[in-house]
């Protein structure tokens, strides 16, 4: 699910010296905070905890060009820091609720509704994750810089993840509810590996 290198890294700073940089980490942002914003609608509609998990893994990701805008913008390197440990704490947090959640639905079951809906928020968040790695990687190509060009790796391997949704509604219509929360754990797992992977980096 989440490859060797996946992290929620800090953006490189020289990526944001450029004008082609911050375009793609603004246009990123949008593009990431627009996908969550619809799968949130869909989450308060069907309760798939699948869908929770991949939502808060995309708000992450959003997040994560925060701090390196706030360290640019007030050209403070202790900002930063403190921007890099409140992203990782807020992703800690939202990571947690969605375990906990994803735990309570195997303690006590409650239906996922809106299949189709649900299906169709997984194939946004892979389209949305699609968009945001070719806008990395074409930028990253263009100003020559690894750091965006590994966040557009990244983006596509979260595609896949969004994938796992639309199996997750694929695998409960055909009666096996207990595919959401296995699937919103596993999602959960992977947000939790790269809030650590990211914590090792704002620490340093
Ligand atoms: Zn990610």
């Amino acid at each position: 699910m989440h490859g060797p290198g996946h992290s929620h890294a800090p953006m490189d700073e020289d990526v944001l010296r450029s004008r082609e940089g911050v375009r793609a980490v603004v246009q990123s942002l949008v593009v990431l905070l627009i996908t969550a914003g619809a799968q949130g609608a869909v989450f308060f509609w069907s309760g798939s905890v699948a869908l929770l998990a991949d939502l808060i893994h995309n708000v992450g990701d959003a997040l994560t060009a925060v701090p390196v805008g706030v360290a640019f913008l007030l050209h403070s390197k202790r900002a930063e820091k403190w921007a890099g440990m409140a992203v990782v704490a807020a992703i800690l947090v939202s990571g947690l609720i969605a375990g906990y959640e994803a735990i309570s639905r195997f303690i006590s079951p409650e239906p996922v509704t809106h299949l189709p809906a649900v299906a169709l928020a997984g194939v946004l968040g892979y389209v949305g994750n699609r968009w945001v790695s070719l806008i990395r990687l074409r930028a990253g190509e263009k100003i020559n810089s690894p750091a965006l060009i590994a966040d557009g790796e990244h983006a596509r391997a979260d595609a896949i993840v969004s994938l796992g949704v639309v199996a997750t509604a694929a695998v409960v219509a055909v009666g096996l509810p207990v595919a959401d929360p296995i699937i919103g754990l596993l999602i959960t797992v992977g947000i939790l590996r790269i809030t650590w992977q990211s914590w090792a980096l704002v620490r340093a």
